[in-house]
């Protein structure tokens, strides 16, 4: 709620809404489709749809790393660690469903599961423990992946290997434009997986598919401004790419951190959970490296997993295509405290940030 905001917050954000009826006004139904989890908490804990014209409709993409994480790698993480490999993972991963199983169940019944805050604690404890193998298990968007091929070209102990597991966010994006049923009419980027790539990458949506693209910060003006930016460009009828976040995302991003993953990281096709394979939207460590490659050096990979559980709705919470609310599992059998579904999680998921609001 605008109340929510401080004061000189509020008449800004008062004004922008305005503004926003009035262009939306003259617009028939737009939907504009955001792609992280913060910008979800942002816009749920502050009710900003509520302040929405009724024909305006912000909908949630695929942007929890944690969610879109197929079960056949959570399945191969299980199989490693059934296998006597020590498994390093950050805590939200630990309850992410696998086809039959979490990691957590897979610790309950005796597996070596532990939780860490950074991949260099993975370092620290093969380093401690020469006579174990360890492996790390890689999630996240361009966020996140910098901070694991650091430590892939540090040269890690030979008892570390790397479960890669990265996904990238313009690929996702595409999917969904590609998916006309959504009928998108805009995207407001993830600001923090910019920081890393730039504005850049998102040079297609606009120049292809007409689609106004604005990339936005986290606090409430931010996404309004966001959602202004795109209706102005609507009722101008000239589609194009904006930067709202200027303050923390430069045009060409992080140039070290994209090297760095050059370096460390091809792109490969990408299984993601609920929506199938995506073209070249995960990484893969290049042959370079291989001998830090889970997959290579102990021989797993699970093809086929059980993405969706019976009645869970998350493949399509996850392109927005339903609300939280519309699945029927949601707060009764799928709850925070007894997640059925990968989105009830995180806190980052579409379902767990609207179970909390
Ligand atoms: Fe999946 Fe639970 Fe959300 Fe339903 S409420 S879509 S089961 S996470």
């Amino acid at each position: 709620m605008v109340e929510n905001l401080r004061f000189r917050d509020a008449t800004l954000a008062k004004r922008v809404v305005e503004k926003i009826h009035n262009l939306a006004s003259k617009e028939g139904t737009v939907k504009i489709c955001h792609v992280c989890g913060t910008h979800e908490w942002t816009i749920t804990h502050f009710g900003l749809r509520s302040l929405l014209p009724t024909n305006v409709e912000v909908i949630a993409g695929p942007g929890c790393p944690v969610c879109i994480v197929p079960a056949s790698e959570i399945d191969e993480a299980i199989q490693l660690a059934s296998k006597g490999m020590v498994i390093t993972c950050f805590g939200d991963v630990l309850r992410v469903p696998g086809s039959k199983m979490s990691l957590l169940d897979a610790k309950a019944e005796g597996a070596d599961v532990r939780v860490i805050y950074g991949v260099s604690d993975a370092v620290k404890m093969a380093e401690k423990e020469p006579n174990k193998e360890f492996v790390f298990f890689a999630i996240g968007f361009e966020t996140t992946a910098p901070s694991t091929a650091v430590e892939v070209i540090k040269q890690p102990p030979e008892n570390l290997s790397f479960l890669v597991s990265h996904r990238l966010i313009p690929p996702a994006m595409k999917l969904l434009v590609d998916m006309t049923d959504l009928s998108l009419n805009g995207f407001i980027a993830p600001g923090h997986v910019s920081t890393i790539i730039g504005v850049k990458p998102y040079e297609i949506f606009p120049k292809r598919y007409h689609m106004p693209t604005v990339v936005a910060g986290f606090e409430p003006l931010d996404v309004l401004f966001g959602v202004y930016m795109i209706l102005k460009q609507l009722s101008e009828g000239k589609p194009c790419l904006e930067n709202e976040y200027m303050r923390a995302v430069r045009w060409e991003g992080n140039v070290k951190a994209q090297e760095l993953m050059r370096k460390v990281f091809e792109v490969v096709n990408g299984n993601w959970r609920g929506l199938g394979t995506i073209p070249s939207s995960t990484f893969k460590l290049r042959r370079k490296y291989e001998n830090h490659d889970a997959h290579l050096k102990y021989g797993v990979k699970v093809e086929d997993g059980v993405d969706i559980q019976p009645g869970c709705k998350c493949h399509l919470v996850i392109i927005g295509k339903i609300k939280p609310t519309e699945c029927p599992l949601f707060m009764k059998t799928c709850t925070p405290q007894k997640p059925v579904g990968a989105c009830m999680v995180s806190i980052e998921g579409t379902c767990r940030i609207w179970a909390k609001a």
